[in-house]
């Protein structure tokens, strides 16, 4: 190294070429440079910051995760109120705007110009930034107080930690985080690998992890975001004003269009669909063309911001109680079709459940080909009273599985109806009764050979979350059994290489004519690496992978941590089994029939005789942990808006609190999210307290 080199100069170099091409990839879609070229650039400013520690800053694009998970988020007041829009569903609605516009501006006859933005379907955000670092980023919550989410927002590779050439003083710039439709769709083929139920839609996949707790995973999913309002910070704020009051004494913006012009030019990420539109007939070409053209893009939107351009013009019009008047947005028709209900059937899958869905006439909806919809149970179908040879009505909002809405009565064609459609009573895979359990609206097959559970169990086996086997995905299973090569999970460690290099799979679903059946090839001998690999995975994994019925993550780590060795799980009785920490009735009596069944007690041998770990490394569990909430146990039921189920368990644990997964007399407190169901039910029986989401948040993070 010369005496010349100045790391100083050096870094800023690095910073500034990083952000360059960070913001040609993520806001412009256009990269300058290959991946490869831009991961050396951010190397070489690792090495250079390690090296020089001191002369890390916060924006430094090293900075992005704070790699910790926070504890909640705080409460912050907005700036102004976030107000919400008015709709305008239709052309007719979207004149009605612009008269009253045009009344309110004194305007006659004469047009007023609006600037017409795709509506992101995602959610709201609010970033400040202080002389130009980004200080702070706020969700929207109830318009006033929002959610600190700043840690997860610096994780958006889209949003800059400094601006160019920024304003001095404080602004606040809003936008909306999406979740793009690419990664979206990557997120669910890895949930679905991992046996876990996809998420519906992009925009709550979005809420949910920008309410996520670790900044890690929310760096992982690689959230976008896009950037369409200004405000500066002059005073206290005013409701329904432009936002642009303070800038305006630096010659700053006039027009909306030069707002989302300057925003643009700092770095911030603006959609660039946006349009100036003279008068209202051009807006309303321009919400007609993007109705359709919508499918193009990689994100989602459910409509058009029309807003006045004129920010005096704004000042002018104010705002009523509850939207400004000089914006509305324009809603995109929900989108449906209409087609032959072909056939319902059933899905069987890994626990036995057996599911209705709908098989189509395969029509064209929303950009793509549509054979299938869901039918969610036995019940629903029975409700809509849907049956075979109907005409359907399929509607696709921002979920990636249509749905049903009605039949179409009577049939148009006049055709009659066939008979109401029969929950089948016998399992369509392997013929044995399906039962139901009081409680459930499930019917299941219970027969543990069921060839489509076998089939199910085997992906579960090998999913992420258990034994961890890359590349053991649905379609090998699928290949290895129908060939007779595997039986049980203990015959997957008897494969050999060569095997597994010449078996020729299908794609499952094909998703390309490019999808043709194929040798297996080096990702064969990568799938046996694999195989060999997960035979030292912890105890924990197998009891997982296993499948007990009521055995999920958490369970299988509590008995290993308890009982040391598969040996001991095995042999313990009912009441032993509930010695250990949270380990209910429900979860023991399941154990124990499973560890009952001779077929079972061969697997076990079988998989131990193969060289499958049967003891654990985890630490042998420790008095109980002290908190403001030992001695208390938890119930936690239903959806959490704001965090993961696995978030707010490991938030009350922390507290000292137990966690358990059913209603007793010794619960404490339910916590019910939406869609409770049976355990709020129990817990009104048993006079046990139950908690709202907002009350465990008031309880719980204090915010
Ligand atoms: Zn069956």
């Amino acid at each position: 190294m010369t005496q010349s080199f100045d790391p100083h100069a050096r870094l800023e170099q690095l910073r500034d070429a990083i952000r360059h091409h960070e913001e040609r990839y993520y806001i412009h879609d256009d990269p300058e440079v290959s991946d490869e070229e831009f991961d050396k650039l951010l190397h070489e400013l690792e090495r250079l910051e390690a090296e020089y520690p001191d002369l890390v800053t916060p924006d430094s694009p090293t900075q992005r995760v704070a790699g910790r998970a926070v504890e909640g988020f705080a409460t912050v007041e907005h700036l102004a109120p976030m107000l919400s829009l008015d709709n305008a569903y239709t052309e007719q609605e979207l004149r009605a705007f612009d008269e009253r516009v045009r009344r309110g501006a004194g305007a006659g006859d004469a047009p007023v110009a609006y600037v017409a933005e795709l509506k992101i379907d995602g959610l709201s955000l609010a970033l400040t930034y202080e002389n130009g670092k980004l200080l702070r980023g706020a969700t929207r919550g109830d318009g006033t107080r929002g959610e600190d989410v700043t840690t997860n927002v610096r994780t958006i590779r889209a949003i800059p930690l400094s601006l160019r050439n920024g304003p001095a003083g404080r602004l606040e710039a809003r936008g909306e985080v999406y979740l793009p439709r690419a990664n979206f769709e990557r997120i669910n083929r890895e949930m679905e690998d991992a046996g876990e139920t996809p998420y519906a839609n992009a925009r709550n996949t979005a809420a949910g992890t920008m309410r996520n707790l670790s900044p890690a995973l929310v760096a992982k999913r690689g959230l976008g975001a896009f950037i369409y309002q200004l405000v500066a910070d002059h005073g206290p704020a005013q409701a329904g004003h432009s936002g642009n009051q303070r800038l305006a004494d630096a010659g700053a913006p006039r027009t909306h269009s030069d707002t989302l012009r300057a925003l643009a030019a700092w770095g911030l990420p603006v959609e660039r669909h946006w349009r100036r539109c003279e008068n209202v007939d051009e807006v309303a070409a321009f919400c007609a063309e993007w109705a359709d053209k919508r499918q193009t893009l990689e994100f989602e939107t459910d409509g058009v911001v029309i807003k006045v351009d004129d920010l005096a013009l704004r000042d002018k019009l104010g705002t009523t109680a509850k939207f400004p008047r000089w914006a509305t947005a324009f809603k995109f028709p929900a989108q449906q079709a209409t087609t032959t209900l072909k056939a319902i059937e059933v899905n069987v899958g890994r626990t036995g459940a057996v599911t209705p869905y709908a098989v189509l006439e395969p029509v064209k909806l929303a950009g793509s080909t549509i054979g299938m919809a869901t039918l969610h149970n036995a019940e629903d179908v029975a409700r809509k009273d849907l049956r075979p040879g109907d005409r359907v009505l399929i509607e696709k909002g921002g979920d990636v599985i249509p749905k049903v809405v009605k039949a179409i009565l009577p049939h148009p064609e006049g055709l009659p109806r066939s008979d109401p459609w029969q929950m089948p009573t016998t399992c369509p895979e392997c013929g044995s009764a399906l039962h139901r359990d009081e409680e459930e609206v499930v019917w299941r097959c219970e027969n543990l050979s069921c060839p489509a559970r076998i089939r199910r169990s085997m992906e579960h086996f090998a999913s992420r979350g258990a034994m961890n086997i890359e590349g053991l995905g649905a379609s090998l299973v699928d290949q290895l059994i129908e060939q007779g090569l595997v039986h049980d999970y203990a015959d997957l460690y008897h494969l050999a290489a060569d095997q597994l290099e010449n078996l020729v799979v299908a794609p499952k679903e094909p998703r390309s004519e490019r999808a043709v059946p194929r040798k297996l090839g080096k990702v064969g001998r990568n799938v046996i690496q694999e195989l060999e690999r997960s035979k030292s995975n912890d105890l924990w994994r197998l009891l997982f992978a296993l499948g007990i019925r009521h055995v999920g993550e958490k369970a299988a780590a509590t008995l290993a941590r308890h009982f040391r060795s598969m040996d001991r799980v095995m042999s313990a009785s009912v009441e032993e089994l509930q010695t250990a920490l949270e380990i209910g009735p429900v979860v023991a009596d399941s154990v124990r029939a499973f560890a009952s069944e001779p077929v079972n007690q061969q697997l076990v041998e079988k998989l131990s005789k193969a060289g499958v770990k049967m003891t654990t490394d985890l630490s042998e569990p420790t008095a109980e942990p002290v908190g403001p909430l030992t001695g208390k146990t938890f119930v936690l039921t239903g959806t959490l808006e704001s965090m993961t189920r696995e978030a707010a368990t490991e938030l009350l644990e922390r507290l000292g609190a137990k966690v358990a997964g059913s209603v007793s007399k010794k619960t404490s407190v339910v916590v019910c999210g939406s869609d409770a169901g049976s355990k709020l039910e129990k817990a009104r029986q048993l006079g046990v307290e139950t908690w709202d989401e907002q009350q465990f948040r008031a309880n719980i993070i204090k915010d």
